[in-house]
C-alpha cells in the first residue's frame, strides 16, 4: 500500500510534446470535500483506501496541490459529432495530470475532469457540475463491475464554487483512470490537419504502448486496427446485452482501447425499448439504443479513414467487415448465457429476438426479467413472469419454445441453473432514478446515498441484505427522466 506522495509517474504522453498537448495548471475549486471514492480504483494505484479521507486527497483532486512529477496537459483532438466533422475539440475542461504506474507494472492515466479552462475550452467554462461528476463516477465503476470495459473513476470532489448551467450549480471534479485517453478523434485531428509526422508519432505511441503484441505481426498497424475493431465489437455487444445506452457516440468519445468513455446523458434501459434515446438533444435518434450497433461501425470507418496513410484501403475494409459478425457472436454468446443456455443452436438468435419483441410490446423491465428467469426452474420462472406480458398468447408460445430449448440444453439442478444465471444477470443496475436520488441528496450536502449506491453497484450480481430498494422497477416519477445534457 502506498501513501499519496508515493505514486510513481512516467508521463509518456506528455513527452510527445506540444504538438499533442498543452501544459495547463488545474484551477482549484473552493472548499473541496470528498463526495465519494472507489476503493477498487484506489487499489489500481496501490493506494490505501484510508487516504481518501485525508484533507490532502481532496486538495490533490480539486486542483489545490500537485505532485512535483505530475505534468498536467490538455490534449488536442477533433472528431465527428452527430455525423459532422468538428476540426478542433480537445480537453476543454479536463487535464491529463500524468501517468502513474503501479506495482503490477500497469500504467494509469490520471485525468482530472472539471479542472478549469484550457486552450480547447471554446465557449465553455472548463467546469463540471456535481451532478454530472457523480453520474460519471457511478457509471464507470458500475460498468466495470458488470464486466463491461470502461474507464474507471477514483473519486468525486465537491466544492462551493458556483457553476452556471440551466441554473446555478456547484463545481466538482472527477478523477478518471484509464490506460490511455487517446480517442479516435486524436487520429482524425492529425489526419485532417495534414500533419503526417505527428500522426505517425501518435500511431507509433499507441502501437508500442497499448498494442505491443501487434508489433510481432507482419503488418503491425493493420493488426492494431483489427484489434481495435474487435474490442469495439465486444464492448458494444456488452452494452446491448446489458441495456446500456451511451448517448453521445461521437468519435471524440470513442477510446482507442475499446473502453466505454466520456459519460454524458447515458442510461441503462428500465423497460426494454430498442428505440430508446437517452440524449434528448438527439432529435433524430442517431444514438438510440439499437443504433449503437451500426454507429459503432460508422465510428470505426471514421477512424479507418484517418488511418489510410498507414494501411491500405482494402485491408481497412476487410477489418471493418469483421465488426458485425464479431458483434453478433459476442452478443449472442452473452444473451445465451443470460437465458441460462450453455450450448449453441442455430435458432437461438430468433429466440432472443422474439423475446425482446414481446418485452418491447409490454414494457417489461429488462434487468429484472432476466434475473427472475434464473430464480427457479425454467417452467416455474416463465409461469411467474407471464403476468408481466400483455400478449399472453405470444408469451406462451415463446415460453414453450424456451422450455424445450432449455430441456435440450442439459439436465441441471435448479441450484446450478440459478448460480449460473445469477452470475451473468445483475440484480442491481444504475437506473437513472437511483442516480437522481443520490444526486439530490449530494446536492444538499448528504453524500451517504451516493456512497451506498456505489457500494451496491460494485457487486451487481450478488443479492445484498437490506438493499431491496435498489432492485426495484422505477417509481412513476423515475420513468423516462429527462437527464440534462449540460454537464
Ligand atoms: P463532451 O460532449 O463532454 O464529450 O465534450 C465535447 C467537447 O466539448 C470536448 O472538447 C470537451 O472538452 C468540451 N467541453 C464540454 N463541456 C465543456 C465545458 N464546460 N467547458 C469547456 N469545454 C467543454
Ligand atoms: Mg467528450
Amino acid at each position: 500500500m502506498k501513501a499519496l506522495d508515493e505514486l510513481t509517474f512516467d508521463n509518456r504522453f506528455a513527452r510527445l510534446g506540444d504538438a499533442f498537448s498543452t501544459h495547463v495548471l488545474p484551477e482549484p475549486l473552493d472548499e473541496p470535500r470528498l463526495v465519494v471514492a472507489s476503493n477498487a480504483a484506489m487499489a489500481l494505484l496501490d493506494l490505501d483506501p484510508a487516504v481518501a479521507e485525508t484533507p490532502v486527497f481532496a486538495e490533490l483532486f480539486s486542483g489545490h496541490k500537485l505532485w512535483a512529477e505530475a505534468e498536467p496537459r490538455a490534449m488536442v483532438y477533433s472528431g465527428h459529432q452527430f455525423g459532422g466533422y468538428t476540426p478542433q475539440l480537445g480537453d476543454g475542461r479536463g487535464l491529463l495530470l500524468g501517468e502513474v504506474y503501479n506495482e503490477a507494472g500497469e500504467h494509469w492515466d490520471l485525468h482530472l475532469k472539471g479542472a478549469g479552462m484550457t486552450p480547447y475550452s471554446r465557449m465553455g467554462d472548463g467546469r463540471a457540475v456535481l451532478r454530472s461528476s457523480i453520474r460519471e463516477f457511478l457509471a464507470s465503476e458500475a460498468l466495470h463491475a458488470l464486466g463491461i470495459p470502461s474507464s474507471r473513476a477514483l473519486c468525486v470532489i465537491g466544492s462551493s464554487t458556483p457553476v452556471w448551467r440551466e441554473k446555478q450549480e456547484r463545481g466538482a471534479m472527477v478523477l478518471r483512470l484509464a490506460h490511455s485517453h487517446i480517442r479516435f478523434g486524436h487520429f482524425e485531428y492529425f489526419y485532417y490537419t495534414k500533419k503526417p509526422e505527428q500522426q505517425a508519432e501518435l500511431a507509433e505511441h499507441v502501437l508500442n504502448l497499448h498494442y505491443p503484441e501487434c508489433r510481432e505481426q507482419p503488418e503491425p498497424y493493420m493488426a492494431m486496427f483489427r484489434e481495435i475493431v474487435e474490442r469495439n465489437a465486444e464492448m458494444i455487444a456488452k452494452w446491448q446485452a446489458y441495456g446500456f445506452c451511451h448517448g453521445v457516440m461521437n468519435t471524440d468519445n470513442m477510446s482507442i482501447l475499446g473502453i466505454t468513455f466520456d459519460f454524458g446523458p447515458f442510461a441503462f434501459l428500465d423497460d426494454f425499448d430498442a428505440h430508446f434515446i437517452c440524449n434528448h438533444s438527439d432529435h433524430e435518434g442517431r444514438y438510440s439504443f439499437s443504433n449503437q450497433v451500426p454507429i459503432g461501425q460508422w465510428n470505426l470507418s471514421a477512424l479507418a479513414q484517418a488511418l489510410t496513410p498507414f494501411i491500405s484501403v482494402d485491408a481497412l475494409k476487410e477489418a471493418l467487415g469483421l465488426y458485425l459478425p464479431l458483434y453478433q457472436a459476442h452478443y449472442l454468446d452473452l444473451m445465451r448465457r443470460r437465458l441460462g443456455l450453455t450450448t449453441a443452436e442455430d435458432d437461438d438468435q430468433k429466440l432472443v429476438e422474439q423475446l425482446l419483441k414481446l418485452m418491447q410490446n409490454s414494457g417489461v423491465d429488462y434487468t429484472l426479467f432476466f434475473r427472475r428467469l434464473g430464480d427457479e426452474s425454467a417452467a416455474l420462472a416463465v409461469a411467474r413472469l407471464r403476468d408481466d406480458f400483455v400478449d399472453l398468447a405470444g408469451f406462451d408460445a415463446w415460453a414453450e419454445r424456451y422450455k424445450a430449448r432449455v430441456a435440450r440444453d442439459g439436465d441441471y439442478s435448479e441450484v446450478q441453473r440459478r448460480e449460473r444465471m445469477h452470475a451473468v444477470n445483475p440484480l442491481y443496475i444504475l437506473r437513472n432514478y437511483l442516480a437522481q436520488n443520490a444526486i439530490a441528496a449530494a446536492e444538499s450536502g448528504d453524500y451517504s446515498e451516493v456512497r451506498r449506491l456505489h457500494e451496491v453497484l460494485s457487486k451487481p450480481f450478488e443479492e445484498q441484505v437490506g438493499m431491496e430498494q435498489y432492485a426495484q422497477r422505477p417509481p412513476d416519477w423515475g420513468k423516462h427522466l429527462e437527464i440534462s445534457c449540460s454537464s
